[in-house]
């Protein structure tokens, strides 16, 4: 059978879904969510990773659209992959997984070990149109949601993730209570936007070392990081944020190095480095970090005491 519109149109219509108490909207909302996605340009590539923007939107249409069950990505995520046109690219040492028919239905198990989903080329090439895409958006509607047809269109036009980290950023971010943090999706979410705005404050820079690279489709290779721990604090505030590349990362987190109140770096005296082609840490010994351009952003001075008692603590 030839994969053409006609063939995804008869797919999308008659997607595989639960009936046991009503039609469970779960693959229909998820399809949803990756062709708004594509339109607005965040899928740029035929790989599909459970974002926390993938989330984002899939929890927004789910609040709009389903009023009785509770939204759980983690479902469609894995069983669209009965229907023949979204397949698994599993993370390197996680593909016998599949092979051995071994169901990974949580949002966090999920993330550790499929590294993205895939559609039929066929099926990624007629989503790239717009006319085509309008076709298979409106088959989704028509068939799963017949009477919210008004209501998804203009949903569709709202990003939700851009939205929330608008939020964020103007309120400087937030500090979570615990109840606040049950739901896995919310949490996967949170982080998502917490990482994402602390690396866009340090312009996709290392505070420590200035490094920065980005790739085609605007990766980079920082991190957005905590100073005073998550787990420990909740605190999401963009001032408890420091963007850092994977190495300084690392050893920020274990203390190799810490900051000043006047944002000058101190570094461990235990450290043993060997560093032909690159500087060492102890070469960047009282130079300030890179800061944020705006003052509102530079890290919290109770954040850099927290960290630099827990630094003076392990020198002891
Ligand atoms: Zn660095």
């Amino acid at each position: 059978m030839t994969k053409n519109l006609a063939y995804y149109i008869n797919k999308f219509a008659n997607l595989r879904v639960s009936r046991s108490s009503g039609v469970a909207p779960n693959k229909p909302i998820l399809l949803l969510s990756i062709i708004e996605l594509i339109s607005q340009g965040e899928i740029r590539r035929n790989q599909v990773p459970l974002s926390a923007e993938l989330i984002a939107t899939f929890l927004k249409l789910w609040s709009h659209l389903e009023a009785v069950r509770k939204p759980d990505i983690g479902l469609p995520f894995y069983h669209l992959t009965s229907d023949g046109f979204w397949h698994f690219e599993m993370k390197l040492g996680f593909e016998s997984l599949i092979a051995a028919k071994i169901k990974i239905r949580t949002p966090t198990t999920i993330r550790q070990t499929v590294e993205y989903a895939y559609l039929d080329v066929e099926l990624w090439s007629l989503l790239q149109n717009s006319e085509s895409r309008s076709v298979l958006t409106h088959v989704l509607i028509n068939s799963w949601f017949s009477d919210r047809t008004q209501d998804i269109e203009q949903l569709l036009q709202v990003n939700a993730f851009a939205e929330l980290q608008d939020q964020l950023q103007r309120s400087g971010g937030k500090v979570y209570k615990p109840e606040e943090l049950e739901d896995e999706q919310a949490v996967i979410v949170r982080d998502g936007a917490f990482r994402k705005i602390v690396v866009s404050t340090y312009n996709q820079r290392c505070a420590f070392c200035g490094l920065q690279i980005l790739d085609s489709l605007s990766q980079n290779i920082v991190d957005g990081s905590h100073i005073k721990p998550f787990s420990q604090f909740y605190d999401d505030r963009i001032n408890n944020g420091l963007s850092l590349c994977k190495n300084h990362h690392w050893a920020f987190d274990r203390f190799w190095f810490t900051i000043n109140d006047d944002y000058t770096i101190i570094v461990a005296d235990n450290l043993r480095e060997d560093s032909p082609n690159a500087k060492t840490m102890r070469e960047f010994r009282g130079d300030r970090i890179i800061l944020p351009s705006q003052q509102q952003y530079y890290p919290r001075l109770d954040s850099l005491q927290w960290h630099r008692q827990e630094f003076l603590r392990r020198a002891a």
